[in-house]
């Protein structure tokens, strides 16, 4: 076996530091605007109006029915797993991803069988899964739309529906990707956002969940807030997985900028292939889908 070597890199000549990616502030003032109106309400959390607002606003902005937000992403993943109660089942999901998709299936004691990505989409691959579907018996399948690029989405339904398994959506960073013209939220049936503060859309902390079923949707607002049902009896063992008031107001400054951010990265964006396409690989599909411009993989 050979040695390794470590290398000692020479320290940037840089003055200002380059910086892979930063958060988005928006006006100060506006967000005050909504401090504000919790501070006068003296309603901080706990399905609070400003949370009832951007809930409402960002439903009719995905187009979907049953959004739920929550503290972080990686809770909304949680959630998601202990919904379609993953605990000691087998569950593929890829390796090719930040760490809480998987850390999150080990929390719930899942069985974590990573598959092959594709190297064109760098996602996981429909046709590896199959293949790993004919020997293996599997629960549940966890795609990443990985840098906004959709996956074979509708290769994933047919595999779900053929196999009678939920596909759940790590979209932490594909809240605004389209599959075949349709928002990727249209697939699978359950999907986990991150609103973390590096994120293009963010609420500092903060994420969503959006589900294809009523049921799955009403169990998991009361996972949010302790287990308690509607009557305020504990029916299950749930966490605190809130929202804040403070948290959604961030959320309702930003999602008004939201349009100005896109076009500003496009922008970037479309330098950066011009200029680059030729000297690196990008990621793409041989598919129709669109990948909003958050990345430059
Ligand atoms: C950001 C991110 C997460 C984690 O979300 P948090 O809001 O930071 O908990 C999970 N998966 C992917 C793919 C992410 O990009």
């Amino acid at each position: 076996m050979q040695q390794s070597k470590v290398v000692q890199l020479p320290l940037s000549p840089l003055k200002s530091k380059v910086l892979v990616t930063q958060p988005y502030v928006p006006s100060l003032d506006k967000y005050m605007h909504y401090v504000e109106k919790a501070f006068d309400a003296k309603w901080l959390t706990n399905d609070g109006p400003l949370l009832k607002e951007l809930t409402d606003r960002l439903k009719d902005y995905l187009g979907v029915k049953y959004l739920l937000l929550v503290s972080n992403g990686t809770a909304a993943l949680q959630l998601a797993y202990k919904i379609k109660d993953l605990s000691n089942k087998t569950v593929i999901s890829t390796p090719f991803t930040f760490p809480a998709t998987t850390t999150a299936l080990e929390w719930q004691n899942a069985n974590i069988q990573l598959s092959d990505i594709n190297k064109n989409s760098w996602n996981l691959d429909p046709k590896v899964v199959e293949k790993h579907l004919t020997t293996t018996k599997v629960d549940a399948i966890v795609p990443v739309n990985i840098f906004g690029m959709p996956c074979d989405m509708e290769a994933f339904d047919k595999i779900g529906s053929k196999h009678n398994i939920p596909i759940i959506y790590d979209s932490a960073q594909s809240m605004l990707s389209k599959f075949k013209g349709k928002s990727v939220l249209q697939y699978g049936d359950i999907h986990c956002m991150s609103f973390h503060a590096t994120k293009l859309f963010h609420t500092v902390e903060g994420g969503a969940i959006t589900f294809n079923s009523k049921d799955d949707y009403e169990r998991a607002k009361r996972l949010i807030n302790f287990g308690i049902g509607e009557n305020g009896v504990v029916e299950e063992a749930g966490i605190n997985a809130k929202m804040s008031e403070l948290h959604a107001a961030m959320g309702l400054c930003i999602l008004d900028d939201l349009p100005m951010l896109i076009e500003n990265r496009e922008k970037s964006l479309t330098r950066y292939h011009s200029q680059l396409a030729s000297a690196v690989t990008l990621q793409c599909s041989n598919y129709d889908s669109y990948t909003p411009p958050m990345y430059m993989p």
